[in-house]
């Protein structure tokens, strides 16, 4: 059987809803691949909601989602395809 070119691997994104953060900081601390940091945007609250650093930093392990208290962040994991 032949080898396929394509490998599958597993990445990971995050969903952020700028308008629920208050800017405390904890998803980008706690982020075991420094994959976030804090927007220079403010929100509409006035706080400075996470963007991604680089989409490949990120894992989707959802420890940004587990630290956040006000929901406004998740991680989750998807197979991407690589040649
Ligand atoms: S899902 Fe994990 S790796 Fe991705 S930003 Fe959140 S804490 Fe960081
Ligand atoms: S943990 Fe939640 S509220 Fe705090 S900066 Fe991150 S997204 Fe905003």
């Amino acid at each position: 059987m032949a080898e396929t070119q394509q490998k599958k691997k597993v990445s990971g994104s995050v969903v952020i809803t700028a308008e629920r953060c208050k800017g405390c900081s904890f998803c980008v601390e706690f982020c075991p691949t420094d994959a976030l940091k804090l927007s220079d945007q403010y929100n509409a609250k006035g706080y400075h909601p996470p963007v991604l650093v680089s989409q490949d930093l990120c894992n989707g392990c959802n420890i940004c989602g587990l630290m956040c208290p006000d929901f406004a962040v998740y991680g989750f994991m998807f197979k991407k395809k690589e040649k």
